[in-house]
């Protein structure tokens, strides 16, 4: 398989490529040349299979060229050993419509560990292929760094620096990051906000003088949902829970909670690859922007306001230029074009074909903190189940859509509620225990490096402690 870049310019690169890039040179994103698609009969023959072995059906067509079917086997068996579920992904029905897919039973919790178990096994097995090393650099506001961390903790070809802002993250996401003790993992409490982490990491990507000014070459890479590898192991959780339901003899709808729009364009490549899904509900809180271009084709940026699920307060959508771009015929250049244009103003009008393209599968819904407490009491009333402030606003949106009754629903759960149980207990009045496997959380010792908010203490901080490229 080949991959594009959404903005036409950067050179075509095949797995293993663009899984160790990240991000197109030309500012693009990597998609697949074209989306394979599988019969109704393929899919009616995925009933029943283990999650690894369904894991290697839905990817083998994205990989090839770069792993074996046997590599691509034994690098999930081993990513999906860590989770504590057998099912990976269990499916949990709530009433006769709705049903939640739990995403949140890998190390860290949150649904992230799905791709990232898999993509810290991709690093190292392409790394090990070339004699080389890789130097990960991130920004989080939590689940990410956690998720990243705990899947390349210890691997001897990659050095990890993952810069969270100083203060603004929760007792457990910091703990996650910090008591992993490994030589090869950094954490770094950043003096600011998370886009001002966000801006250091931009632009270290593209500082040359970096690598230069300390004697080495560094080859940096993305863990965030920029890396298409991410998207692709999200593909198979949804091939999961539609099998269970009925697939492909039934169409099946899914509520996401969205923030960067990469867990729901897996469903739409799930979609693309020939799973009869009936709508794609993109459930956002008050940080509305992907509703509002949804609704009215309006794609402007406004202030980020915090709230209770913290993971979708984003204004910015990296992964919805993936959409535009397939939805647009498929046009670099005027893509290209289009996010330009974003960029320089912060806001952009849809075309009428990603806007009609967009409509035939996507809804949204905006949820408020009031609405997300309704959702969280609901769950808990009808059928025992405590949610996380993320997957409560999937599944009021899910509730809310009013699709027909004769469709199934699935909220994707997208964390545990122990994760955001401050949230949790001022919505519930009851405080969400850590799972057991979490229990020594709060008595492991933390390390991390303080540093104040100024790019070049972070860059000469990375500069010194990474392993240069070979
Ligand atoms: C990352 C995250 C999301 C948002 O997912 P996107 O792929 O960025 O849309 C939602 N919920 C939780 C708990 C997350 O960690």
């Amino acid at each position: 398989m080949k991959y594009i870049s959404t903005r036409g310019s950067a050179p075509a690169l095949d797995f293993e490529g663009v899984t160790l890039a990240g991000l197109a040179s030309d500012g693009g994103l990597y998609v697949p040349e074209h989306w394979p698609r599988f019969s109704e009969s393929e899919i009616a023959g995925m009933a029943g299979l283990s999650y690894v072995e369904l894991a290697v059906r839905v990817m083998t067509p994205f990989v090839e060229g770069s792993l074996t079917q046997e590599e691509l086997r034994e690098l999930c068996t081993r990513a999906y050993g860590r989770f504590s579920h057998d099912a990976v992904t269990p499916l949990v029905q709530l009433d006769q419509q709705q049903w939640l897919l739990e995403l949140f039973h890998g190390p860290t919790l949150a649904f992230k560990d799905v791709a990232l178990q898999l993509l810290g096994r991709l690093f190292e097995h392409f790394l090990a292929k070339s004699d080389d090393h890789l130097t990960i650099v991130g920004a989080t506001s939590g689940d990410t760094g956690s998720a990243a961390i705990d899947a390349v903790a210890g691997r001897e070809r990659i050095d990890i620096f993952m810069l969270h802002p100083k203060g603004r993250v929760s007792d457990v996401q910091r703990r996650q990051m910090t008591t992993v003790r490994a030589p090869n993992v950094h954490n770094l409490a950043i003096e600011g906000s998370f886009d001002d982490a966000q801006a250091m990491v931009k632009r270290m990507f593209n500082d040359a003088d970096m690598a230069a000014s300390h004697g080495g070459r560094f080859r940096i890479s993305a863990v965030n949902s920029i890396n298409w590898a991410r998207l692709m192991a999200q593909v198979v959780y949804y091939f999961a829970a539609a099998l269970q339901l009925g697939a492909p003899g039934r169409k099946v709808a899914f509520s996401v909670p969205t923030g960067n729009f990469g867990d729901v364009f897996a469903g739409y490549v799930a979609a693309q690859m020939g799973l009869p899904i009936e709508r794609l509900i993109v459930a956002t809180n008050v940080n509305d922007i992907l509703h509002r271009a949804l609704t009215t084709g309006d794609y402007s940026a406004g202030t980020v306001t915090p709230t209770a699920a913290p993971s979708m307060d984003i204004q910015v959508s990296s992964n919805f230029e993936r959409l535009l771009f397939d939805l647009g015929g498929r046009d670099g250049a005027a893509m290209a074009e289009q996010m330009r244009g974003f960029e320089s103003s912060k806001a952009m009008q849809l075309t009428n074909s990603q806007r009609e393209g967009a409509a035939g599968l996507f809804s949204s819904a905006r949820v408020d903190q009031a609405e997300m407490a309704q959702a969280m009491s609901w769950a808990a009333e009808c059928c025992g189940q405590t949610l996380d402030p993320h997957t409560a606003i999937g599944l009021y949106a899910a509730r809310t859509a009013g699709l027909d009754p004769a469709t199934p629903v699935v909220t994707l759960a997208t964390a545990h509620p122990a994760k955001f149980r401050d949230a949790v207990e001022r919505a519930t009045g009851s405080r969400p225990a850590l799972p057991n496997r979490m229990g020594d959380l709060f008595e492991r010792s933390e390390s991390f490096s303080e540093l104040p908010g100024e790019y070049e203490a972070v860059a000469e901080f990375v500069s010194k402690h990474a392993t240069p490229s070979s």
